[in-house]
């Protein structure tokens, strides 16, 4: 369980809920918000946020004292992509500090802003020692933006700083999806949900209206689901392990699915 972007629900209404289920979740955190800047999609960043819809840093020590991870989601959430090694490193750092500074330990997980994930990110996630990343749902399956369904993680195959979203929470994604996303976690494999605002009072196109994530959270409790953070993944699958290339599960989807015959 995965909550990206420090809304001002993670505090209000999402770890109240989550903590009521007894489950983990990791919470990943910019200050792309909180300081009332836009979410990188210019390298000038603008001054588009209401801080008062996201988290503070006294808002996330209390996520950290409640028992939930906070994991790393950069300082000001450009497209990793489009920087150098030494601005990736940068980004990361920034975290790391405001979380000693405030008492909260150093994040082992990181979530990829806007899913933009490249072999360089991957190779300062490991001189770091992170131990997981998640991306999103691509290549594999379409993001529209909007909500999407995803490849499940498979421990055997996939890096693990290249996880991926199995269920993407947004308009376009609702309660079938989640149903189907379960059904994947099994035999080894885990199920990844990503949720943002609960409601977001920003970015309207990741929201999930209240009512509809009890329905889901009340859903993985009546499935039995072990609902845990990043971390605990460690608990289950050996983050020393991974394929030698990275990108090789991802290439290896993607080349059979083109191989496969159509079907009408
Ligand atoms: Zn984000």
């Amino acid at each position: 369980m995965t909550i990206d972007d420090g809304n001002k629900s993670d505090i209000t209404y999402v770890a109240p809920l989550l903590k009521q289920y007894g489950f983990g979740a990791a919470f990943y955190i910019t200050e792309a918000g909180m300081r009332g800047l836009g979410f990188g999609r210019k390298k000038s960043v603008e001054a588009v946020e209401r801080p008062e819809n996201f988290v503070t840093w006294e808002d996330v020590r209390k996520l950290h004292e409640d028992g939930f991870e906070i994991g790393n989601h950069t300082e000001l959430h450009f497209n990793l992509r489009e920087l150098s090694k030494d601005q990736i490193r940068a980004e990361l750092e920034h975290i790391e500090m405001r979380c000693r500074e405030h008492d909260i330990p150093v994040p082992t997980t990181f979530v990829y802003p806007g899913s933009h994930h490249s072999i360089e990110v991957v190779e300062v996630l490991e001189e770091k020692d992170y131990l997981f990343a998640r991306r999103g749902v691509g290549p594999e399956f379409p993001d529209n933006g909007q909500g999407a369904r995803g490849p499940v993680y498979n421990p055997a195959e996939d890096h693990p700083l290249l996880v991926p979203t199995t269920g993407y929470a947004g308009p376009e994604w609702g309660f079938e999806d989640l149903v189907w996303a379960v059904e994947q976690a099994k035999d080894g494999k885990i199920a990844v949900l990503i949720f943002h605002g609960v409601p977001g009072l920003h970015h309207p196109w990741v929201i999930t209206e209240p009512s509809d994530f009890e329905r889901y959270m009340k859903y993985l409790k009546d499935q039995n689901c072990t609902v845990i953070a990043m971390r605990d993944l460690a608990k289950y699958v050996d983050p020393s392990q991974g394929p030698k290339d990275p990108y090789e599960p991802i290439q290896r989807r993607l080349a059979l699915e083109t191989a496969a015959p159509k079907s009408d």
